[in-house]
């Protein structure tokens, strides 16, 4: 999975003047004026006021930000990462353009073997056996599949009607904007960690892109992601 910012308008600064515009208005702009002076400084009042922001769930405060990424996945992280109506997404088109012979083939280290019940699966290793097997038939199948495709797209077929044999495991790319309090939404429901008050249990791709988003936050909010972790990663 990779995962890259296009653009980042963002900072645990920006929380901070959009929560206290409630209280002294007018005088924000003059404290940014102030902080473009002398630098932005996150004191131990603001930091405080951010994690009671975020322990009261006072979420409004985080949206004033914007994150860019672009993702490249296979089609099946794009199923779950689109159920996340609180971003902006575009995709590549497999009408308007040929779609690429690059597929997702899981690693060795990809956990084969699902134990437990809905909303509470672990996963563990595989045997070599497995390992082989899942490795051929995915190689096997995708090979087929675009074999068909590009058949088909050389016999004059549309590609819009030729896409229709591809695999899940087919990569696209997109571009996903959201703001911080969308991205704690998704994360809170597409990381495991512990200490999160609900934890959940999202299919391990979709969690590698979602892991690398949280790294672009946190080098942008760190104040906010130490909140966001101290509060039991509960979205605000
Ligand atoms: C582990 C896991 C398993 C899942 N399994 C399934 C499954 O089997 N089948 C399936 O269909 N989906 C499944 N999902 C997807 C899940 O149901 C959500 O669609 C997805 O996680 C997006 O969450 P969201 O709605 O909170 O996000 P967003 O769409 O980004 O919405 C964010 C928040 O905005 C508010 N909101 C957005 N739209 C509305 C609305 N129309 N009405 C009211 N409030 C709204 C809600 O507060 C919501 O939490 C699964 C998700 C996870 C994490």
């Amino acid at each position: 999975m990779t995962v890259r910012v296009v653009r980042a308008s963002a900072a645990d600064m920006d929380v901070v003047h959009a929560a206290r515009v409630s209280t002294i208005g007018n005088d924000t702009l003059n404290e940014l004026i102030q902080e473009a002076l002398v630098g932005e400084v996150m004191t131990p009042a603001k930091i405080k006021l951010v994690n009671y922001l975020m322990r009261d769930r006072h979420g409004s405060p985080f949206e004033h930000n914007s994150f860019t990424f672009y993702v490249h996945a296979p089609i099946f992280v794009f199923r779950e990462l689109m159920r996340h109506r609180m971003a902006s997404y575009n995709e590549e088109s497999g009408r308007y353009k040929e779609l690429e012979p690059v597929f997702y083939v899981p690693g060795e280290d990809r956990n084969l073997i699902q134990k437990g019940k809905p909303g509470a699966y672990t996963f563990e290793p595989g045997t070599p056996d497995q390992a082989d097997l899942v490795e051929l038939e995915v190689k096997e199948t995708t090979a087929a599949a675009y074999a068909s495709y590009r058949k088909m797209l050389d016999a004059g077929i549309a590609r819009e009607v030729a896409r229709i044999v591809l695999p899940l495991n087919i990569y696209s790319s997109a571009y996903v904007t959201m703001n911080a309090r969308a991205l704690m939404n998704f994360l809170s429901l597409r990381t495991i960690r512990e200490g999160s008050t609900f934890p959940s249990f999202p299919q391990r791709e979709i969690e590698l892109v979602a892991e690398q988003m949280e790294r672009y936050w946190e080098q942008q909010m760190p104040v906010t992601v130490e909140a966001f972790n101290r509060n039991g990663r509960v979205a605000p």
